[in-house]
């Protein structure tokens, strides 16, 4: 029914992922799930034990979030990271997703700035609100970076300077597992600041970063960045959906005023004893530290193995920074492939998956031309609670 009036969305690739690798374990294949990205370890037990204390809780919250928690977050961000932020300029919601699609959907038309390749949802996203959405070019040799020179040309090209631009960055990143340095943000915030662009900065993984200090673009841009995150990677809660968006002040009270209408007339707030939970999580204690210290050593140790064994089969592959991610580039082995009829990203992983049961995420899936031959691994396939455990038992140097 309704054909002609529908929107065009493609089904996620992640989804079409899932629905082979169910029907291989039907089969009895046993299927190793590289393809997903979610978080091994269990939530914080604090954040845990908060869930079940106001299990009962039922009533709805201001939009914005609980005051409380919008406390701690500001707190939290900048202890951890040395944000500038304050609760007023703290928003609460369903997970951050809906945050990236709220403040792409404040805009009446924007063209929206995404890197290829970068996590699947922010170019659909852009695409149902009526944006454009521009690629940016990175390439595996500059480590997927998006550069000074890259992001110049890409807003000289555009169709009409004065229609409004938000890059969505995201580091570390999905599905890279890499960073940018404080000099790489400080030579992209020039850029930025000329072109006066705002700046969606998806650092949702920002607490994972398991090569040094994470830096937030905040830091570099703090008048027109809005820092997204929230406990679905961190604190292993991504059921649990709540997560959290920093505003700038500078961006005014007529935007977040957008943005709360928005969100009070899709989806209210998030659920209150999940905010509760946050409240617990949200503690920059040790408790909280010595968690997150331990999640960094096991995925650093873990990332950096994988990626040397890649590298020694002869695949191009940089040390994973933060995260959960590799993406590595099959292209040396391309003649082979070719020859043996594999001339995409998706014939790959679906040879893959199919001969030996390794289910990757295809490069296209990101915005990646799809003769392009990589695929993201989520080295996520490991018992995380047993993990945590063992790395506190032989007390894993931090
Ligand atoms: N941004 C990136 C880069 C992600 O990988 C994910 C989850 O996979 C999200 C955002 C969505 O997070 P949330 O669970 O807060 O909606």
């Amino acid at each position: 029914m309704f054909d002609g009036y529908l929107r065009t969305v493609e089904t996620s690739q992640t989804l079409l992922l899932n629905e082979q690798s169910r029907q291989l374990e039907t089969s009895g294949t046993e299927v190793f799930k590289f393809g997903f990205g979610q978080s091994p370890f269990p939530p914080l037990p604090a954040a845990v034990e908060a869930l079940r204390a106001h299990a009962a809780a039922k009533d709805y919250t201001p939009v914005q979030g609980l005051p409380e928690l919008r406390e701690r977050v500001a707190e939290f961000h900048r202890a951890a990271e040395g944000i500038d932020v304050g609760a007023e300029q703290v928003l609460i919601a369903p997970g951050s997703k809906l945050l990236l699609y709220a403040v792409m959907a404040a805009f009446q038309r924007a063209d929206v700035l995404i890197p290829a390749p970068a996590w699947v949802s922010y170019a659909p996203q852009a695409k149902l609100l009526g944006h454009a959405a521009i690629r940016v070019a990175t390439d595996v040799e500059r480590r997927w970076r998006v550069t000074p020179a890259a992001l110049e040309q890409t807003l000289a090209a555009k169709a009409d300077g004065a229609v409004p631009s938000v890059l969505v960055l995201n580091h570390p990143g999905n599905p890279d597992g890499l960073s940018y340095s404080a000099d790489e943000l400080q030579a992209l915030a020039i850029v930025l600041r000329r072109h006066r662009v705002l700046v969606i900065s998806d650092e949702i993984y920002g607490l994972l970063n398991h090569a040094g200090a994470h830096v937030s673009l905040a830091r570099h841009y703090p008048e027109a960045t809005i820092v997204t995150g929230g406990l679905s990677k961190w604190c292993g809660a991504g059921g649990w959906r709540l997560g959290i968006a920093l505003l700038p002040r500078s961006l005014g009270d007529s935007f977040k005023h957008t943005l709360l209408g928005i969100a009070s007339e899709t989806y209210s707030c998030a659920p209150l004893p999940v905010q509760r939970a946050a409240i617990a999580a949200y503690q920059w204690n040790a408790e909280t530290q010595d968690y997150l210290a331990h999640q960094r050593r096991l995925l650093a140790t873990l990332g950096t193995w994988c990626a040397d064994e890649l590298r020694a089969s002869g695949l191009r592959i940089h040390a994973p920074e933060g995260g959960f991610y590799l993406f590595p580039d099959f292209t040396p082995h391309a003649a082979a492939l070719h020859r043996a009829g594999i001339t995409s990203a998706q014939q790959l992983c679906a040879r893959l998956l199919g001969d030996t049961g390794v289910a990757l995420l295809p490069g296209d899936a990101f915005g990646l031309p799809s003769q392009q031959l990589c695929a993201r691994l989520a080295y996520v396939e490991f018992d995380g609670a047993a993990a945590l455990q063992a790395s506190r038992e032989i007390g894993l140097q931090r």
